[in-house]
């Protein structure tokens, strides 16, 4: 057994998300089988003193079915209603088969303005806190109904990564229809396998990812390796496993090597960094020549000096969370910028020195300190 894997038995904390293909059959209906399984197996490892965080999509799949509807609506106000619709549906089932179990579980909606706003982020921790500490299960979705355009979350992949971060959780599972990261894509190429164990998400892994998604969820590899990058920096353990798998949890949780274990790095991030880095929303990018991307690279990481810096996207004030990127566009960190990007503009390439004389004033020698650099 691999020293990452032995690991894992160790976790106390677990966020647990499962994709709608997981609990719903291919027609939408519930999986009462699956659901029943989910349910008994994190039952028993609450009874061992784990807790555990369930985040299950499946709302806009079930409200589909309880509607009649013959596939999931295009509009976002069909969408909404039929979420709505069924995350009652969803709820009543897992609070019924749950109960079954002894538990006690609670309905938690989440939006990313529950995120971009620090005070809300940090409520959201106190409240997951008070739960847990009642040994109730947090059963999280996103709030469907009232999350549009740029506030949405949109997938549950990176929805359950924010959580993770918010409970500073030591692992989290994602039960899919895949069971892991194949070298490459296993409907076209037969010659891919399964990756066992990721220590860093290469450039290359992002790529291969793609975009793909299934039928009735909203997510694909791409979605995980957004929300395995979100995990792992923040120091928590990921794995990718299929949820069709029998006792996929309670294997992972034994070290046995089942699916695909993105290893957390070492150092965990600081609560602040954390929301900086995953719950802040993006307002624009800094595009960084190579001497500073190497620079950035390096352990201990460094400030962003505007001579590093070659281009600017978006607009963006003084205070957002931008993000860095290389000349490819790969994202490289994220950070609290302190000037805006018209100012950014004026004087990318130039030296601290000259700051004051372009701009008629200076805040700071650095456009992102060090502090308020979180490296991916
Ligand atoms: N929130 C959506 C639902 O419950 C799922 C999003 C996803 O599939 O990732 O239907």
């Amino acid at each position: 057994m691999s020293l990452n894997r032995e690991a894992l038995k160790e976790a106390v904390r677990i966020v647990i998300k499962v994709g709608s293909s997981t609990i719903t059959h291919g027609n939408g209906k519930r999986n009462f089988f699956r659901i029943d399984h989910l349910a008994r197996e994190i039952s028993d490892l609450v009874n061992q003193g784990k807790e555990i965080i369930l985040v299950s999509s499946g709302a806009v799949a079930v409200g589909v079915d309880r509607l009649g509807l013959q596939e999931k609506p295009n509009t976002i106000p069909e969408k909404q209603a039929a979420a709505a619709v069924g995350q009652g549906v969803l709820m009543h089932t897992y609070e019924k088969i749950f109960a079954e179990y002894g538990q006690i579980v609670a309905q938690v909606l989440l939006t990313r303005a529950d995120s971009v706003d620090r005070h809300r982020y940090t409520n959201s921790r106190n409240t997951f806190l008070a739960l847990l500490g009642h040994q109730v299960i947090p059963i999280v979705n996103e709030n469907d109904v009232v999350a549009i355009d740029e506030l949405k979350i949109g997938d549950n992949d990176n929805l359950s990564a924010l959580v993770a971060g918010i409970v500073d959780a030591d692992l989290l599972i994602l039960l899919s229809d895949v069971d892991g990261l194949y070298t490459a894509n296993p409907q076209k190429d037969p010659t891919a396998t399964l990756v066992s164990e990721v220590i860093d998400i290469t450039q290359d892994i992002e790529d291969s990812a793609g975009e793909a998604g299934s039928k009735v969820g909203t997510g694909g590899m791409f979605t995980k390796i957004q929300a395995a990058k979100a995990a792992t920096s923040s120091g928590i353990h990921m794995v990718i496993a299929s949820g069709e798998e029998n006792d996929a949890i309670s294997r992972i949780l034994n070290g046995e090597e089942i699916g695909t274990l993105f290893v957390s790095r070492e150092n965990r991030l600081q609560f602040r960094k954390r929301w900086l880095a995953f719950g802040a929303r993006i307002a624009g990018k800094i595009v960084v020549d190579q001497g500073c991307t190497k620079a950035i690279k390096k352990v201990g990481g460094c400030s962003l000096l505007p001579a590093g810096i070659s281009a600017i996207e978006g607009d963006f004030e003084a205070g957002n969370t931008v993000s860095v990127v290389d000349s490819t566009g790969h994202e490289l960190a994220r950070g609290l910028t302190n000037y805006s990007a018209e100012e950014l503009d004026l004087i990318k390439g130039a030296k601290s020195t000259d700051i004051e004389q372009i701009l008629g004033h200076k805040y700071y020698d650095e456009v992102i300190h060090r502090d308020d650099l979180v490296i991916l």
